[in-house]
């Protein structure tokens, strides 16, 4: 089991990516190291199974990639939240502002039943936004949101402000 610092040592930090200003948390070089990986997922599993997820809710794209893993260590199934038109069946729409305009993330409308408990994940906590926006979208299909996951959570920035109310959960902090 690898330590949170030996993890936060193999995240890349890209300054100044996508643009100036933003320090970019690069996870792709712990996903390449299975031990790391494998080590991130068995504590952010320890850290959410108290939670007793039934789904783990997880937006594109990096969501994704913590949110299956995360779903097979705990026994719980796992929902996509994806970018406009990539759904096949009918979905539940919701619109979210960015720093510069909007973005529309979508749900299938049966992606669980009313009443599961759900846990959102994601990558990277910054403002909030996408957390928030997925929250919305599982409270609207009658989802009990047990709790947010996160591999890495931006404390300067106050993203978790916007989730007051719920649990929050981090592995690793800057
Ligand atoms: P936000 O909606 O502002 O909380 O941003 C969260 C989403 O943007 C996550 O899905 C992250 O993948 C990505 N993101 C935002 N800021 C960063 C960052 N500094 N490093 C890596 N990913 C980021």
């Amino acid at each position: 089991m690898l330590s949170v610092d030996e993890l936060k040592a193999r995240i890349r930090i890209v300054p100044d990516w996508p643009k100036p200003g933003i320090s970019f948390k690069d996870i792709t070089t712990l996903l390449r190291d299975g031990a790391a990986w494998r080590s991130a997922i068995d504590q952010m599993a320890a850290l959410c199974r108290p939670l007793r997820p039934d789904v783990i809710v997880a937006p594109e794209a990096r969501g994704f990639i913590v949110g299956s893993a995360l779903a097979y260590a705990l026994g719980a199934g796992c929902v996509p939240v994806r970018k406009r038109g990539k759904l096949p069946a009918e979905t539940l729409r919701g619109e979210y502002l960015l720093e510069y305009g909007a973005d529309v993330l979508e749900i299938h409308r049966d992606a669980f039943k009313p009443g599961s408990r759900v846990l959102v994940v994601d990558d990277v906590l910054a403002t909030g936004g996408t957390v928030t926006a997925t929250i919305d979208l599982v409270s609207q299909l009658g989802g009990n949101v047990v709790g947010v996951g996160l591999l890495i959570e931006l404390t300067y920035i106050p993203g978790r402000e916007s989730l007051k109310g719920y649990e929050v959960v981090s592995l690793i902090k800057y």
